[in-house]
């Protein structure tokens, strides 16, 4: 979103102007934005043989899958139902890597079935997939390698008490399994979790894989999973992804030829393609000052982005009804019946009253982590693409709340 004359515009088109159109809460993305992001990702990789698997849970939205599939991404998915999104969105079976943790072995046995690829996390499962498929289906592994990456317990999945992956200390085990079963393993994967400024962290986790990799002759590919950060704040570190495509592509290179055979490199952003590209409109409904505080309430809440309050996540917030006015500090705040601050004593441009307010970079874990709390209804979702706002999801209504509900007799 930019300020332009007065006005801010995503691409041509006025955000006030779709604030009105589709009503708000709305969350708007900006397809030139997330087809920026993937052709950066691919440039800063493009000596290695990289493909992008989006990680679907970020934003589930179909257009935007179709988008990302239109522009050669392929899907990262953590559940059978995003598999089946990102099918219906056109991504080949092949195209699809399936992460699940913690998820029934059923689930497992159908991507089998869909011919998607298998990534497993933890050695019942590996058991259970090797005497049921032994070396009719490959399979990659997720590994724990023990790093503690980006500072966040909350997103860091790689760390030791970490449920996520299968530790590398475990690796003997692995092999036991491996070799018993005659499993066929394709491909390994680390995904230690988000917000990762260091490449250096990345650096590590190459030298795992490099020491790993040696046991295991079938790879075909090797996958870094995500972590990239992007801005939030202004001034916020972010991961600097063409310094890390540089020094990751050059040691995977030197890697690949002591393996004897060019491997694949995979990486699963979900944040870094979608978060920036996202803003979720909101109308004040109340401006109120306290002895202390002036608060701002707005027509949306944690139910609709909980970053803050699950993460303590920043999001940089908009006057757009009035983006020149003098500054004054508020706090915002959402409608639903818990201490939901959205932002705290942030200058805005002053608010009155049912102006709109954006709130960036929600374009990652907004929508898709959006709930029916306090039977409010999810908001529409809009994409501007060529210069036009088009509704790609209807806002819910009153019947979304009764549907599944089942009424007995008392
Ligand atoms: C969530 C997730 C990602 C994406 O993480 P981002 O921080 O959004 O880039 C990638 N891989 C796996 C396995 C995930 O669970």
């Amino acid at each position: 979103m930019e300020l332009r004359e007065g006005s801010y515009y995503i691409q041509n088109v006025k955000a006030l102007d779709i604030a009105e159109q589709f009503g708000t809460p709305v969350y708007v993305y900006d397809a030139d934005k997330i087809v920026h992001q993937l052709k950066t990702l691919k440039t800063a990789f493009a000596d290695a043989d990289v493909k992008i698997k989006y990680a679907v849970k970020a934003l589930t939205n179909l257009s935007i899958l179709r988008l990302l599939k239109k522009y050669g991404a392929g899907a990262d998915v953590v559940s059978i139902q995003e598999a089946h999104l990102a099918l219906k969105a056109g991504f080949s079976p092949s195209e699809i890597m399936f992460s699940p943790n913690c998820a029934d072995f059923s689930e497992i046995e159908e991507a089998v079935k869909l011919g998607l690829v298998v990534n497993i996390d933890n050695i019942p499962f590996l058991i259970k997939f090797g005497t049921q498929y032994r070396s009719s289906y490959p399979c990659s592994i997720r590994l724990n390698p023990h790093i503690m990456a980006g500072g966040n317990i909350k997103i860091s999945t790689g760390h030791s008490d970490s449920k996520f992956g299968i530790s590398v200390y475990q690796l003997p085990q692995i092999m036991e399994v491996v070799s018993q079963y005659n499993i066929q393993i394709q491909g390994l994967h680390i995904h230690t979790g988000s917000d990762i400024t260091e490449t250096d962290v990345f650096l590590k986790m190459a030298d795992i894989f490099f020491s790993v990799a040696r046991d295991f002759p079938d790879l075909k590919f090797i996958d870094f999973g995500s972590g990239f950060k992007v801005a939030y704040k202004e001034g916020d570190r972010v991961t600097n992804v063409f310094d890390l495509g540089l020094k990751l592509t050059e040691s995977f290179r030197l890697f690949c030829e002591q393996y004897g055979r060019k491997l694949e490199l995979w990486l699963e952003p979900g944040k870094f393609i979608v978060s920036e590209a996202g803003h979720l409109l909101a109308k004040t409904t109340l401006v109120k000052s306290t002895p202390s505080t002036t608060f701002v309430g707005v027509n949306t809440g944690l139910n609709h982005l909980l970053r803050p309050m699950m993460y303590d996540a920043y999001h940089h917030i908009l006057n757009i009804s009035n983006p020149t006015g003098e500054q004054k500090v508020y706090t915002v705040v959402g409608y639903i019946c818990e201490t939901d601050t959205i932002g705290a004593e942030r200058k805005l441009n002053e608010v009155h009253e049912s102006d709109f307010l954006a709130i960036k970079n929600a374009g990652a874990y907004g929508f898709s982590m959006a709930s029916n709390y306090n039977s409010r209804l999810r908001p529409a979702e809009v994409l501007v693409i060529n210069n036009e706002a088009r509704l790609i999801r209807e806002r819910e209504v009153f019947e979304d709340l009764l549907r599944g509900q089942v009424e007995i007799e008392l």
